[in-house]
């Protein structure tokens, strides 16, 4: 692997400026060999400290985060020896939602008939958006079906994936070399090596893919390596003994999973990981759904990094490119809030229960996700036909 930094340290501050580029051929984007550190990192021994007063996470507000971070199941009613769902307003309360966030299946053709005059780029999560959210992180796979409608999908449209778990790892789920990968919440973007030319930015890396071909990578938060490795081993350290959690390091930020924790060690879990964000005030704690996450202190964040693939892209300050972002969790949201701000694409969020959000328009789950990729598909074919191309079976993944 080749891996330099085209200048000393990297710059880590807030956003930086992004000179006009594109990416040009967006299939030659390969995955690269460069990797954090694994999940199964070996744990140095560290001593553990006893968590501070539970009354910090209590009266900080984590505790009503972590219980509100995921939607609640229905109730059941155990009695008689059998198991009925008991009828709730959930239902009719979803309905009422969706008149604020319209489903985008049913709105397809209010979002096809602009998106037949400008260039649409789509921008997808992995967890809760491809995949279903599972008890083990690690068994979160994406369908062969939704795999299949991506593929399609970029057949014809710039696609990207930006996740919160490292750009190695959710590029080995999706497994596939047409798209962008943006990792850790956007911090870790891989593009095409001929951009490096005409930039001059700290946080610029070359590098080399597993085929051996020149990419760059653009790391806002490279200095934070160091640290993110510190707190990911004391988060293992301190949590090991907590039945159910689970630590992951994401490269450029680290999360605990607190899905398989009885929650009356939630509090515990939380307060252990606000005793050692206590020592590391360049770090700070999102709430995902049933997942704490440790992230550096910069500018940056997955709206960035759309707004950074788009100004590669070329689409920069265009009036004819339509970005849509489909995705289901709170860091979700900086995405939608850019292109809510900027008034000129489409976030849509996934979710099965109403939320706040700045998306425009929703769609149930994954299932769902899948049927407006493909229909997406059958859009550009369509399109294709009347302008006289008529794409081959052959040319779509199908069986
Ligand atoms: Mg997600």
């Amino acid at each position: 692997m080749d891996m330099k930094s085209t200048k000393g340290s990297p710059i880590l501050a807030d956003s930086v400026p992004i000179n006009k580029s594109r990416l040009g051929i967006h299939s030659s984007l390969l995955p690269c060999s460069q990797s954090g550190t694994s999940f199964t990192t070996a744990v140095p021994s560290i001593p553990r400290k006893k968590p501070g007063k539970l009354d910090d996470v209590c009266s900080n507000g984590w505790l009503d985060a972590m219980k509100s971070s995921s939607p609640p199941r229905k109730k059941v009613l155990k009695d008689f020896n059998f198991v009925e769902l008991v009828p709730d307003d959930a239902e009719a309360a979803y309905e009422s939602w969706k008149i604020r966030y319209p489903s985008a299946l049913n709105c397809f053709q209010t979002i096809s008939s602009r998106a037949r005059k400008r260039k649409l780029v789509v921008f997808l999560d992995y967890d809760g958006t491809l995949s279903p959210i599972v008890d083990d992180p690690d068994r979160a796979f994406m369908s062969n079906d939704m795999r299949r409608a991506v593929r399609n999908v970029a057949k014809h449209f710039p696609t990207a994936i930006i996740s919160g778990r490292s750009r190695d790892k959710v590029y080995e789920l999706v497994g596939l070399t047409e798209l962008y990968y943006a990792g850790s919440h956007g911090m870790d973007i891989i593009f095409p090596a001929k951009d490096m030319v005409s930039r001059n930015d700290l946080n610029y890396v070359k590098s080399t893919n597993k085929e051996g071909k020149e990419v760059n990578l653009f790391q806002p938060a490279r200095e934070f390596l160091p640290m993110i490795d510190e707190v990911f081993m004391k988060l293992v350290e301190t949590s090991k003994d907590i039945p159910g959690a689970k630590v992951e390091n994401h490269k450029f930020c680290a999360s605990v999973h607190y899905r398989n924790v009885d929650p009356d060690s939630w509090p515990v879990i939380a307060q252990y990981v606000h005793d050692i964000l206590k020592d590391y005030p360049r770090l700070r704690l999102t709430h995902g759904r049933k997942v704490l996450e440790i992230r550096p202190v910069i500018n940056w964040d997955k709206g960035k990094a759309v707004e950074f693939l788009l100004e590669s892209l070329g689409f920069s300050n265009c009036d004819d490119v339509l970005p849509i972002y489909i995705g289901d969790d709170r860091t979700d949201e900086d995405a939608f809030k850019v292109l809510k701000k900027k008034n000129y694409g489409y976030g849509i969020l996934v979710s099965a229960v109403t939320k706040e959000s700045n998306a425009f328009f929703s769609l149930k789950d994954t299932s769902e996700v899948q049927d407006f990729l493909e229909s997406l598909v059958k859009m550009a074919q369509v399109d294709a036909r009347k302008h006289g191309r008529s794409p081959k079976p052959s040319d779509y993944d199908t069986d």
